[in-house]
């Protein structure tokens, strides 16, 4: 029968631990000074090896013959059936399917046998989050004065959920996510043993899209590890239904170029293939993410490949920093909600159209700029007295402007035909003023967009 990578490279002892290491000294030392706490609870996201803990915990509780360091021998009977998931001292309970008061009453009865050969009686509950308020409660009472013997060892993906009066009663763990090296060097060593030829490029983008879950890199590698020859990035693009690169540094090109016949062009191209719609739409935004950590955090390690690198370097000579944080602040607005299957493809151009058109626009600095120098040329107060500074214009009316309202603005620019502008003696004057009204026009609906968009 097959078995899934994630559990048959499962860590068996504290050495074996990927990560984690504050939590496993901190467990150790508690086993050595013989203080073991009578509950644990381990917190953190999916794959970060709580219940791994817990049961590694439990066989070192358990074990005939530790080790040096207080690590589980993992040979001994009692490892072995724990391990094995058969021991009557170590009971695993899943929250999530045994959620009611009566799986915890049927528990609590079991407290009261003696465990055989003096080892302790150990309850690990998955996801204890997931218990009833009833089931919580029934387990106050043990968790309040437990037997010597008795230990209770929680997991929880939503420490949230869990109700204050358990967390008061355990001892805690946060663990954290799995840093990216960490992750390549486990999938690195489960290559090893599998003879799997895999490139680091691929490590590094396994370790980076299971986003600090040991697991799920795992679930990503088992997809790959019978595929023929060597994996290269691209092969492990196209095997798990991400886009290529190249795709988005084409998109960068045709930015440049302003080629709006691009955006239809790679969205047919995306439909065509076997490539994930919503992993396209995902790699799209984290393309904009690496153009911006290149220009803001230089230092920042990406791990990039070599044609990475230098499309990306090309990128930031395409793109100007306010571009890029303009594009990482509109696609997140387009994107969501999700798209509706139906309408993907329209959906997909509309966004490639708004990147490459967005080229285009006209910037709210160089509105704010053009005013200024304007204001400057045109002593407005002389002009026309009842137009207010721009500033104030744009600041006051177009903070309540709605689309109703906007003519009055207008109305307020426009000067009417008999004043002082518009006097064959002023022709420069009254063309600024044109200027000036297209301008305002301008500023006001590039403003209210963005209004738009920020509420
Ligand atoms: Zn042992």
């Amino acid at each position: 029968m097959y078995k899934a990578i994630s559990r048959r490279f499962r860590p068996r002892t504290f050495s074996e631990v990927t990560g984690q290491e504050a939590c496993v000294t901190t467990l150790k030392h508690a086993l050595q000074q013989k203080k073991v706490a009578h509950a644990y609870l381990f917190s953190g996201i999916r794959g970060t090896g709580k219940t791994t803990l817990a049961r590694i915990l439990a066989k070192a509780l358990n074990c005939d013959a530790p080790k040096e360091g207080f690590d589980p021998c993992d040979e001994c009977p009692s490892c072995q059936e724990i391990a094995k998931g058969q021991s009557l001292n170590v009971i695993e309970i899943d929250g999530a399917s045994n959620r009611g008061i009566e799986d915890i009453r049927a528990l609590n009865e079991t407290l009261s046998y003696a465990t055989s050969e003096k080892k302790f009686k150990i309850f690990i509950i998955d996801e204890v989050h997931m218990l009833t308020k009833e089931a919580f409660n029934a387990l106050l009472k043990p968790l309040e004065e437990p037997p010597s013997h008795v230990k209770f060892f929680f997991a929880t993906t939503e420490l949230d959920k869990v109700l204050p009066t358990i967390l008061s009663r355990c001892q805690r763990f946060q663990l954290t996510r799995i840093p990216r090296a960490k992750i390549m060097q486990k999938l690195r060593k489960v290559a090893s043993e599998l003879s799997v030829e895999i490139d680091d490029a691929s490590l590094s983008f396994l370790a980076k899209v299971s986003e600090g879950s040991l697991r799920d890199a795992e679930t990503l590698f088992d997809q790959i590890h019978n595929v023929e020859g060597p994996i290269t990035l691209p092969l492990l693009l196209d095997i798990l239904g991400y886009p290529a690169k190249d795709d988005f540094f084409a998109l960068d090109d045709a930015y440049h170029t302003n080629d709006l016949g691009f955006a239809f062009t790679l969205t047919q191209k995306i439909l065509n293939s076997s490539k994930n719609q919503q992993l396209f739409l995902e790699s799209l935004l984290e393309h904009y993410r690496t153009i911006a950590l290149l220009f803001f955090k230089k230092d920042y390690a990406l791990n990039l490949t070599p044609e990475e690198e230098e499309g990306y370097q090309k990128a930031l000579s395409i793109y100007t920093k306010e571009e890029v944080l303009f594009l990482l602040d509109s696609l997140p607005k387009i994107l969501f909600p999700p798209l509706k299957p139906k309408l993907l493809s329209l959906h997909m151009e509309m966004l490639l159209l708004h990147i490459i058109q967005s080229k285009n626009r006209l910037r709210i600095d160089q509105i704010i700029h053009r005013l200024e120098t304007l204001q400057k040329e045109l002593p407005l107060e002389k002009l026309a007295p009842t137009i207010a500074p721009p500033k104030e214009i744009l600041l006051e009316k177009v903070s309540i402007a709605t689309p109703k309202e906007a003519p009055s603005i207008e109305n307020q620019v426009v000067p009417p035909p008999s004043a002082p502008l518009a006097t064959p003696a002023a022709p420069s004057k009254a063309k600024s003023a044109v200027e000036l009204e297209t301008l305002l026009r301008f500023a006001q609906v590039e403003l209210n967009g963005t209004l738009t968009r920020s509420k």
